[in-house]
């Protein structure tokens, strides 16, 4: 029998405020341990929880850019459960009900487009971190993440491959990078996703059981986790086992996922409205000024590059793949007017820089103004292309503009008809044999003039020029 996996992700998304979901210290990465607590994230008596303005504002942005149904009323719960992170007891979320439901996003499979549904988004605080490392046999808690403030965003079992579950990630990522919602950054915990897995007999409508694998960190993490677990389930399916209902953890080390608590050892959160809490309610002349404040989403940004600056698809996504390089590129159209030239050289010469600096562009050394300046000096004959990268490196380095390092070291391309004439009169004299060859049919010698020509002007010759006058002189 033939078997198709289905698979549907929760992702918890990192909410960027400056402080903690119901208290006042700090949510940034990397304090001292313990550094960023207070009676309120901790659970100590006769303290009371308060919803912090800023969440609600960021989990709406991204309930409105995720095509969510939005519910002006919502409830806090509380989720019990036992775990040295969780230094209340109960985890406060979303249950019955949530802010949001529905929504939907679009991702891009092998050449066509797929929506994938959501079934909600709810707002909750993020637990502590326990730390095996470093202490022998005794674990450490940090609790500077506890009640940080998250969006978790379920989907449906739509996603039908490890690829199409990670192009899901990356889109939700991208989307809520762009509206400035959540850092993105996994490595940091930011962003995480828990990958539900079932497999069922090819073209049936009815799911299959599943596995769920906790807390995977990264776009590879997914990949191999899903596809580990789509074959692991395969082979029991195929030894005629059943499929336990499980909760499964990754081991990247070993590329394998492992079970972590079965469904009999599964929790009861037991949820209940959290009493501490208000309901929460927004006025819809609120929900519309967030909505107002949302800026061009990816799709849409990809979409209007492709038709206003009549670029290659291709060419599109990667410059929109993050706000600050379409901002970038769009900066650099305002001194320099030839849309393709700056997506070469931004895709090219600047990102392959950006990576190996492992920099973002926003602190790039050369600044928008600055590479449009350089790529007028190609486009208006002063330098040729070749040189240009030339020039670029010095600029990175120096921090020169292009003017002045041209101007200093005397790189304006030669593009004097007699001058040019000259040194290729010269060349060719010096080079009886390599003509008679070339005009025996031995094309490629062509290359070979062009090369000394570049050579005697320090590759400052107009390349155009110098194919026109070569072509003439050999053919007399
Ligand atoms: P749970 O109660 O175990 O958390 P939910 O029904 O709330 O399960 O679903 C959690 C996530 O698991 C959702 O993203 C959902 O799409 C996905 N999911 C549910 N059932 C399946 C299944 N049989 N196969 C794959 N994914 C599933
Ligand atoms: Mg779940």
């Amino acid at each position: 029998m033939e078997f198709e996996p289905v698979i549907g992700l929760e992702i918890h998304a990192q909410l960027k405020t400056k402080s903690k979901i119901f208290s006042p210290e700090s949510t940034e990465f990397g304090g001292s341990p313990n550094s960023h607590v207070s009676p309120i994230c901790l659970g100590l008596p006769g303290v009371l929880p308060v919803l912090n303005k800023e969440v609600l504002e960021l989990a709406f942005k991204a309930a409105i850019a995720l095509n969510c149904e939005l519910h002006p009323r919502s409830r806090f719960a509380r989720k019990n459960y036992f775990y040295p992170d969780l230094p209340k007891g109960y985890q406060i979320s979303q249950y019955e009900e949530p802010f949001s439901t529905g929504g939907w996003v679009e991702i891009g499979t092998n050449g066509s487009t797929k929506k994938i549904n959501l079934t909600r988004i709810h707002m909750e605080e993020d637990a502590g971190k326990l730390i095996h490392e470093n202490h022998g046999n005794s674990s450490f808690v940090d609790l500077n993440r506890a009640g940080v403030p998250l969006v978790e965003i379920v989907s449906e079992p739509e996603i039908a491959s490890a690829e199409e579950a990670v192009e899901y990630m990356k889109k939700i990522r991208s989307i809520l990078r762009y509206i400035g919602v959540c850092d993105g950054n996994m490595e940091e915990g930011s962003l995480r996703c828990d990958a539900n897995v079932s497999l069922r007999p090819k073209g049936s409508d009815k799911l299959g059981t599943k596995a769920e694998i906790k807390n995977v960190n990264s776009f590879r993490y997914v990949q191999k986790a899903i596809e580990y677990e789509i074959k692991r389930q395969i082979i029991s399916l195929e030894n005629g086992e059943e499929i336990v209902q499980e909760t499964r953890l990754f081991d990247s080390n070993k590329g394998v996922t492992f079970s972590m608590r079965s469904k009999e050892e599964a929790h009861d959160y037991r949820y209940f409205p959290d009493p501490d809490l208000l309901p929460v309610v927004i006025e819809e002349a609120q929900i519309q000024k967030i909505r107002n404040s949302l800026p061009e989403l990816p799709d849409q940004k990809l979409a209007r590059f492709i038709e206003e600056y009549t670029l290659p698809e291709y060419d599109a996504g990667v410059l929109t793949s993050t706000i600050e390089i379409a901002n970038y590129f769009e900066d650099c159209l305002k001194t320099h007017n030839n849309p393709k030239i700056v997506s070469n050289w931004i895709m090219t010469e600047v990102l392959r820089e950006l990576k190996e600096e492992d920099d973002d562009i926003e602190s790039f050394p050369i600044s928008p103004d600055k590479l449009g300046e350089l790529l007028n000096l190609i486009g208006d004959g002063t330098i040729s292309g070749k040189i240009a990268k030339e020039v670029f490196e010095d600029m990175l380095s120096s921090g020169k503009t292009a003017n002045q390092i041209v101007e200093e070291k005397g790189m304006t391309q030669i593009s004097d008809q007699s001058e040019l004439e000259n040194v290729i009169s010269q060349i060719l004299a010096n080079h009886p044999g390599e003509i008679s060859r070339y005009k025996a049919g031995d094309q490629k010698l062509m290359g070979f003039f062009v090369g000394q020509v570049m050579k005697e002007t320090k590759g400052k010759a107009n390349p155009k020029i110098v194919n026109e006058i070569l072509r003439k002189g050999l053919s007399d």
